[in-house]
């Protein structure tokens, strides 16, 4: 378009969207994730798993990828991930990394025009902070000496995503085994680590957002119309209960405990298997 100083039109060709998940969730979680939200983004998104199934390859051709990563709830396990959905970003070139964990529900639209607002070739660091202060940790320096550190960071669960421009300066942490030794050094999650290197290896600032969320918040608080502008949702379990989004159909709670295949109707009517509605 021709308006001057405008950021140009974001397209979803430019988005790397990664989704982590493990062997014992392919069939449980992955299933409705491409029923839904990644039949709309399907050549944007690269599933990261540990072991090789021929039923996902069958649904999702070259976009699996199979990591040497261990099936272990570990954070070496996880970092190792990690490690792999980001080295994948900055082979691919592309703008923007988002990652995502496979409980939750990515809107493709609310992404778009989120990361409208912002340039690739800016620092960008966007998500939904962990907690509502800055996590303390100890740092290992080369001398076998710790420092105390303090820093914020988006959490995992929610996803987050991280600009062309910054990912290229998180390299020299973050690409091959580097994430892991940096994760090492701090010995905390993934995601931890990611912030770690943003706020205190770069000196950059997680850029806060209330589109992002995750299954550790009361998903019964977002009202209908709200549901709509929402980039990430998910589903799971929270202070021993289910916490799922508030969504009266299409789907009954027996058909569909997530809600996923509700909140998907509502968003893509169009969809083949959404009921679809009777003209006279
Ligand atoms: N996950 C994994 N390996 C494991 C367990 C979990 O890669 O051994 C992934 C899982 O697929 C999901 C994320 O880690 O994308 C978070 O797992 P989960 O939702 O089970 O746990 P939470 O941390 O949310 O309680
Ligand atoms: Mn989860």
């Amino acid at each position: 378009n021709g308006s001057s100083g405008a950021l140009r039109g974001l397209e979803l060709e430019e988005i790397f969207i990664a989704v982590k998940t493990t062997k014992k969730f392919h069939q449980s979680r992955m299933e409705l994730l491409l029923d839904t939200w990644i039949s709309r983004a399907r050549e944007q998104t690269y599933v990261f798993t540990d072991e090789e199934d021929e039923a996902l390859q069958k649904r999702m051709g070259d976009h699996v990828v199979f990591t040497n990563c261990s099936a272990e709830h570990s954070h070496p396990a996880l970092s190792c991930k990690m490690a792999a959905e980001f080295d994948a970003f900055l082979a691919s070139g592309l703008s923007w990394f988002c990652h995502l964990d496979d409980d939750n529900y990515l809107n493709p639209h609310a992404l778009l025009t989120l990361l409208s607002s912002y340039s690739p070739a800016w620092d960008v660091y966007i998500g939904k902070p962990s907690l509502n202060r800055p996590i303390q940790a100890s740092e290992t320096l080369p001398n076998n000496q710790t420092k105390s550190i303090c820093f914020w960071f988006a959490t995992g669960g929610a996803g987050f995503c991280i600009s062309h421009k910054l990912a290229t300066k998180m390299a020299p942490w973050a690409s091959g085994h580097n994430f892991m030794s940096t994760s090492e050094l701090i010995r905390l999650p993934d995601d931890c680590t990611v912030g770690y290197i943003v706020e205190c290896k770069l000196g950059g600032h997680l850029l806060p957002n209330a589109l992002f969320h995750s299954h550790l918040e009361n998903l019964q608080l977002i009202s209908r119309p709200q549901l709509r502008e929402q980039v990430t949702l998910s589903y799971g379990v929270f202070e021993n209960k289910l916490n799922v989004i508030e969504l009266s159909g299409p789907f009954s709670q027996e058909e569909d405990p997530s809600r996923f295949r509700s909140l998907h109707c509502l968003l893509f009517p169009d969809t083949s298997w959404c009921p679809q509605p009777i003209f006279r």
